[in-house]
């Protein structure tokens, strides 16, 4: 997902843009290998969504045409908490709310459809089932790729969207670089997804609900998920945490789901029948690769989402933090070009920027984390005064309801965390 951004980003400056994928074409909206984690939910935060349709005018329309649901969040999209129906995750909030159009598909059917769009581009080419090796390094300067059969691909700008087992980890040391300094929050979650086929699609009000943890007993950091898909489906997700992985066959699986602290996933699971195999997923640590803090980097690399930063997934914001990445490119690169500068220097001025708008997802995932006891890890203390920031103006919306488009902007990652301090008195 991260490198069709950047090769929407990339196609208004270079001539020839070529993204590179070891997976056969797409061309339907199924799983693939190169992305084991295709199964499992993925929300769309407002902020992916944003960038989306900016890069790619109409692009909602794009989405409904292929079955993606539309909702509105802060109605359709809610949680059963300790405090009862919450319609916000994030705090107890029993009355709906309008948070806007979200919308709702699998993550193939959401990369399908962003391919589409970059496929359609004149100067942008794909070559597929193809495995990138080692980077071509000459003179300070990555220069290309060699691929799996031995070809060499010339480029002046190799951008590395390869994922969290990222190239550029394994490259840098080779070349004589420093690896990047790494903080980390040892999450471990374990996740297990199936597609469901209900007698009655629309037995729950909404689109999508969670139940969320408990925080006491045994049990008391599962949590399960209910989505409705295209196609007259549900998809049904369940999660532990540390060692705590739900069952891949359907006896255990649903013996997992009985035990969640809301009857109700249980009830309505009980009247659909699987669709296919029960997919896992362990994530032991979400890591953010600090490339902002080193002194020297080669020109020509740049390493995006999560190449450069992967989070807790139950927070939802990998696409959009690696959209807004590539905003942060994009705005880099517009800069440059106005001032007619060339790549030189480049990384140095991009790796701020994405770190800014890695900071925010981040550090509320963080805290979040951290809140169960049996997170280790890194707490982002450097950033907290921004997170205060945010949380008191947040605190302080009744009197102040024109900071409402600061916050919601930042936590649904439609801004970076240094908005923030526009809010700040001079
Ligand atoms: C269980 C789970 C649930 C998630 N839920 C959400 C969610 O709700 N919302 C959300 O926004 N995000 C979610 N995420 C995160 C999201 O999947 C990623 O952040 C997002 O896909 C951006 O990743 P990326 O593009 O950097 O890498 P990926 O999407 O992982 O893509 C990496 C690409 O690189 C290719 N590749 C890798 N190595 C090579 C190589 N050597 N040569 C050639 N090609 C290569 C792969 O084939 C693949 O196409 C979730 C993640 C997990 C694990």
């Amino acid at each position: 997902m991260g490198g069709l951004f950047a090769a929407r980003v990339l196609a208004d400056h270079f001539d020839e843009v070529l993204v590179i994928d070891r997976d056969h074409q797409p061309t339907m909206a199924q799983p693939r290998g190169g992305v084991p984690q295709g199964s499992h939910f993925h929300v769309l935060l407002p902020g992916g969504m944003e960038a989306m349709t900016g890069w790619f005018p109409g692009f909602d329309d794009d989405l409904i045409e292929a079955g993606s649901i539309p909702m509105m969040g802060g109605r359709d999209f809610y949680a059963y908490t300790n405090e009862g129906k919450s319609y916000s995750l994030q705090s107890y909030q029993p009355e709906p709310m309008d948070f806007g159009i979200m919308y709702v598909q699998t993550r193939p059917l959401l990369e399908l459809c962003v391919r589409r769009r970059v496929q359609s581009l004149p100067n942008v080419r794909f070559q597929y089932r193809t495995i990138v090796d080692e980077a071509i390094f000459v003179d300070g300067r990555v220069r290309g790729l060699t691929v799996r059969d031995g070809d060499q691909v010339a480029s002046d700008l190799v951008i590395d969207a390869s994922g969290r087992n990222s190239c550029t980890v394994r490259w840098l040391p080779a070349i004589g670089y420093e690896a990047a300094p790494e903080t980390y929050v040892n999450c471990d979650v374990h996740y297990a997804s199936v597609l469901l086929q209900p007698h009655n699609w629309d037995a729950f009000d909404g689109v999508v609900f969670f139940t969320m943890p408990s925080g006491t007993g045994e049990h008391g950091a599962r949590i399960g998920t209910l989505v409705k898909l295209d196609g007259g489906r549900w998809l049904a997700g369940l999660g532990g945490r540390y060692g705590d992985a739900p069952p891949t066959d359907w006896e255990g699986f649903r013996a997992f789901g009985k035990t969640l602290p809301y009857a109700i996933w249980d009830e309505l699971v009980d009247t659909a029948e699987p669709l296919g195999a029960i997919a896992p997923y362990r994530l032991p640590r979400a890591v953010r690769r600090h490339y902002e803090r080193l002194d020297r980097f080669p020109e020509g690399l740049l390493p995006i989402g999560d190449a450069s930063c992967f989070f807790n997934p139950t927070h939802g914001q990998g696409m959009s933090s690696a959209a807004g990445q590539c905003r942060g490119l994009q705005d880099v690169l517009d800069r440059r070009a106005a001032d007619d500068l060339g790549l030189d220097g480049l990384a140095a001025e991009f790796f701020p920027v994405a770190a800014d708008w890695v900071r925010g997802p981040w550090i509320m995932a963080a805290v979040s984390d951290f809140t169960n006891p049996n997170c280790t890890g890194d707490f982002p203390m450097e950033d907290l005064a921004d997170l205060e920031q945010l949380g008191a103006l947040a605190a302080s919306l009744d009197t102040n309801p024109a900071a409402a488009g600061l916050v919601i902007g930042i936590s649904t990652l439609q801004l970076p965390l240094s908005a923030v301090r526009q809010a700040l008195p001079a």
